[in-house]
């Protein structure tokens, strides 16, 4: 490691303080049955403590020249793949798994929203995240209607499971110290309802929320390109803004909105 420089373009901030990675692992609830996909192995300290605990592991790296730290650890349980994990498809991951698996890791901040999504939406066995991410971010995974933070990404978790914050952590626990404190969210898996249509679902919100200040109606008609008037068919009061609905009243204005569209 004498000779590596720390890649900012990668969120290169890793981790070492035992105590913080052992509670990282019991955040995510690991066990010996545990199968687990970790995203960004950086030197390896995260991915030896969930190797020490978990079943299987396969961890992520797009920085190549990690590659002969990362080998050194000698996990047995250990496979390492040295790709891009936003370009690999989900389904190509999964398939390294004999069944369920849960993601832990101390993701690279500038694609924190893209990795939630990307495995939200495509992932069939994942059971949960357990995920170092920047606090503001953190914050708005947890938000609930009404607070500030509440928006697309906390709808879309709140519709795919349940989230919580389980411990902050100062930036100076990390090396190099990035400008932002973070925060260990555990998101488990539970889709709310199986029978909206989730493209449309993802849609609706996204487009509920385009222009905050801009009513439901506004922001609707705008997006899927219909009259105002067509929306009156809905039972629903559009004069709302985006952050006053809970999950379950987007779940059914998507209903409702595919019988228009
Ligand atoms: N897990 C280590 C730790 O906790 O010390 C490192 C975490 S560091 C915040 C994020 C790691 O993700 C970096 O090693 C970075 O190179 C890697 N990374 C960044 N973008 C990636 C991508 N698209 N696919 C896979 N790994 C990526």
């Amino acid at each position: 490691m004498t000779t590596f420089q720390f890649k900012k373009k990668y969120g290169q901030n890793f981790l070492s303080d035992p105590n913080l990675l052992r509670g990282i692992c019991c955040d995510a609830g690991l066990t010996c049955d545990d199968n687990v996909l970790e995203i960004g192995a950086g030197a390896g300290a995260l991915t030896k403590q969930i190797c020490s605990i978990a079943k299987n592991v396969v961890s992520f790296e797009i920085d190549k020249q990690l590659e002969n730290v990362l080998r050194d650890l000698n996990c047995k349980n250990l496979t390492l793949i040295f790709e891009d994990v936003l370009k690999v498809p989900t389904n190509e991951i999964e398939a390294y798994f004999n069944g369920s698996y849960k993601i832990v890791a101390n993701l690279p901040y500038y694609i924190t929203t893209p990795i939630i999504f990307k495995f939200l939406k495509e992932a069939k066995k994942l059971v949960s995240l357990t995920i170092m991410v920047q606090k503001e971010v953190a914050e708005r995974i947890c938000a609930k209607p009404g607070e500030k933070n509440y928006g697309l990404l906390s709808v879309s978790c709140a519709y795919f499971g349940q989230a919580n914050i389980m411990r902050n952590v100062s930036r100076k626990m990390f090396f190099p110290q990035p400008d932002v404190d973070s925060c260990v969210v555990n998101l488990q898996i539970q889709k709310k309802d199986e029978t909206v249509n989730q493209k449309l679902f993802l849609e609706v919100i996204k487009a509920s929320f385009k222009s905050r200040r801009k009513t439901l109606l506004n922001n609707l008609a705008e997006a899927f390109k219909l009259k105002k008037s067509k929306f009156s068919e809905l039972k629903f009061d559009l004069s709302k803004r985006a952050e006053e609905l809970s999950v379950d009243e987007f779940i059914n204005l998507t209903k409702a909105i595919e019988k228009i569209i």
